[in-house]
């Protein structure tokens, strides 16, 4: 691969700081660079600094003329429900028309909707619609998700969904972080104290076994799985050296998120209910909360989580899109920008903070993804604007203009 070289971005949103997770009015420091240009060799970036600098070093580089728009990392999505067959367009009408989550899962909607289609769906048909739903992620400008599992529910159901993850990984540009959440739901054939000894007994080895999975979440709600059976399935995967996420507190104040502080857990995803003892327990744990206003927005909730005081408390608060057919059905963080400054009081530059260089970290990739700087991967984007704010401000318009994964563009407004 020849060398490439980046020039003329009106802002290069670096993100360079600390080699950690950025906290209270870190958030907001972006590291930019006007008309800044940066090096790549070998899909990794070498050098980042003025245009005219790094024109001076072009030497053999294909040159790409950003042409005064906005360069900067590519978005880390650290919470997708990538792999999933069919849609919910029909619980999507029944919302519209008033109807609660308990009347549609009544009707034969809800997860156990997707369970069904998903489990008859072959590994190929699967991998088919996820390959759909990557290039919907690269077009917003997405060069990495975290992935779970959870709509399989079996043991073979589940790991036919963590193997089509594995395979997309071979086939898309997209990078892949896959988490097994077979803790989702109960499946509807087992008692749910059948259930969570197949998750614990049988599935977690056999996920562990087939190194298919480097997270374990669990959807720790009424309804789901209580703080008890949370601990259980958390404490397995533990045991088996998996790192722990967790859907806590989104309907209900269950206390998920002194649970998630209590394991050691690396995120605490949702929090709309969360209160300031579960802020401080996770502040003391170092737990990330992961906070996604897309699934407020489409369940037509106004109950959003309290980011300005996670900020304050100093977390390292991560945004991502939920992206799943029943919630959340946007694979667009530039969308999430938008409900982030609009409902949660988030400032532009911390929205990116957040869906970059901390998610970056929340996947255990900080090191590596997240920010423009010498050494990391060249996984970057070039938005059709000239100023950063404006990725939050215009909503409902894309401004991917391309889309770099280790140096090699992979999309392009447009096609490639
Ligand atoms: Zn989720």
């Amino acid at each position: 691969m020849s060398p490439l070289s980046v020039l003329h971005a009106s802002q290069l949103i670096t993100l360079s700081g600390p080699k950690r997770p950025r906290v209270g009015t870190e958030l907001s420091t972006l590291g930019i660079i006007h008309n800044g240009g940066m090096l790549i060799r070998d899909g990794k970036i070498e050098r980042v600094g003025p245009s005219d600098e790094i024109e001076k070093n072009v030497g053999d580089a294909e040159v790409v003329d950003a042409g005064g728009r906005v360069v900067m990392p590519g978005f880390v999505d650290a919470h997708t429900h990538l792999v999933f067959a069919g849609n919910r367009l029909d619980d999507f009408e029944r919302r519209a028309r008033g109807e609660t989550y308990e009347q549609i899962a009544k009707a034969g909607g809800g997860i156990w909707s997707t369970v069904v289609k998903t489990r008859a769906a072959s590994e190929l048909d699967l991998l088919a619609q996820a390959k759909k739903h990557a290039n919907w992620f690269l077009r917003c400008g997405t060069t990495t998700v975290e992935a779970k599992s959870g709509y399989g529910l079996t043991v073979e159901d589940e790991l036919k969904i963590l193997r089509v993850m594995r395979q997309l990984k071979k086939e898309a540009p997209l990078e892949i972080v896959p988490t097994f959440l077979g803790g989702h739901a109960v499946a509807r054939e087992l008692s749910p104290d059948e259930y969570l000894d197949v998750v614990v007994t049988e599935m977690l080895p056999r996920v562990s076994a087939e190194k298919l999975a480097e997270f374990c979440d669990v959807f720790c709600e009424r309804g789901y799985f209580n703080i008890d059976q949370s601990r259980k399935i958390l404490s397995a995967a533990k045991k088996l050296g998996l790192s722990l996420r967790g859907h806590v507190d989104q309907l209900t104040n269950s206390g998920g998120a002194k649970l998630m502080a209590e394991m050691g857990a690396t995120t605490a995803d949702h929090l709309e209910q969360t209160d300031e003892q579960g802020i401080a327990a996770l502040k003391k744990a170092s737990v990330q909360p992961v906070l996604l206003p897309g699934s407020v927005y489409a369940l037509g909730s106004s109950r959003y989580p309290r980011a300005r005081e996670m900020i304050e408390a100093g977390l390292a608060v991560v945004l991502a899109t939920d992206f799943n057919p029943g919630s959340s059905p946007t694979p667009s963080m530039p969308m999430v920008l938008s409900l982030a400054c609009t409902q949660m009081k988030m400032l532009p530059a911390e929205a990116i903070t957040a869906s970059t260089v901390n998610a970056a970290y929340s996947v255990r990739r900080g090191d590596r993804i997240g920010s423009l700087e010498p050494g990391k991967l060249a996984n970057l984007v070039i938005f059709d604007c000239e100023d950063y704010r404006e990725l939050a401000y215009w909503f409902g318009i894309p401004q991917t203009h391309s889309v770099y994964v280790r140096g090699e563009c992979v999309s392009r407004s447009g096609g490639l």
